[in-house]
């Protein structure tokens, strides 16, 4: 069976051919070179030949499995217009492999951690906070906190996180909050890598105070209490959901 595939692409700067060969599905217990990509923050990222422009292959339809650690991250499009139909997209993908499958299947899924997350900044900072033992409902509320003290809303920007240093801060990329943008064939698109504002920086001893009252979360920041994504800007009430002529509906 092949893992890739070659979709034909054009380069969103220049719209020059494009032509990468896309993975089909991250199973990293078989290829533990691509988790290695992801951390490194090279996966799906390429310059143009043509132009030199940075680019991002975005997908709506990746899974992210690693058998070993017990990980299942369904990955979307970062330009993905509305969360809550990727979530049901995805979540029956979920149950139709795992919770509705044999026993086996059921037992495994159980024992598995599982997420849906948008754009590979986003897969990369799960696999960052998981392998620093850090729980991604702390991390997302001291991203608040940080965006606060600074004056911003918590929809003005996109924190994703950048380096953990061992018993250290937390640095943070800063990036303009994505806007929706249709995928292409096969659910693939071209976009341009996203611009880094630049960075923040969060103390240990912040996000130690954050875990100290993680029961208190949910009551400040109630949108960060759905059961698979977990990210403080997707579920914002801002990002509210797109109507089928792709318009934001009146609230
Ligand atoms: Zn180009």
């Amino acid at each position: 069976m092949s893992t890739f595939f070659h979709p034909t692409l054009s380069c969103p700067s220049c719209g020059s051919p494009f032509t990468k060969p896309i993975i089909k599905g991250l199973h990293v217990t078989r290829l533990p070179e691509v988790r290695a990509a992801i951390l490194r923050g090279e996966f799906q990222r390429y310059a143009c030949e043509a132009c030199g422009a940075a680019i991002r292959v975005e997908r709506t339809d990746t899974v992210y499995t690693d058998f070993n650690l017990g990980h299942y991250i369904a990955v979307d499009s970062r330009h993905a217009p509305d969360w809550r139909a990727s979530k049901a997209r995805h979540t029956r993908v979920f149950d139709e492999a795992f919770t509705l499958g044999p026993g086996v299947a059921q037992e495994l899924a159980e024992g598995m951690r599982h997420r849906l997350v948008f754009g590979v900044l986003s897969l990369r900072e799960k696999l960052l906070a998981w392998d620093n033992d850090l729980d991604d409902l702390v991390l997302e509320a001291t991203k608040a906190d940080a965006l606060r003290a600074r004056g911003f809303s918590v929809s003005e920007e996109e924190l994703r996180l950048s380096v953990v240093v061992p018993d250290g801060p937390l640095i943070f990329m800063r990036l303009a909050p994505p806007s929706p943008a249709p995928s292409g064939p096969d659910g693939v698109t071209l976009l341009p890598a996203p611009t880094l504002r630049g960075h923040m920086i969060v103390s240990r001893g912040q996000y130690r105070e954050r875990l100290r009252h993680r029961r208190e979360i949910l009551g400040e920041l109630p949108w960060l209490g759905d059961d698979w994504v977990i990210d403080l800007l997707v579920t914002h009430p801002s990002r509210t959901p797109v109507t089928d002529d792709g318009l934001q509906p009146e609230i």
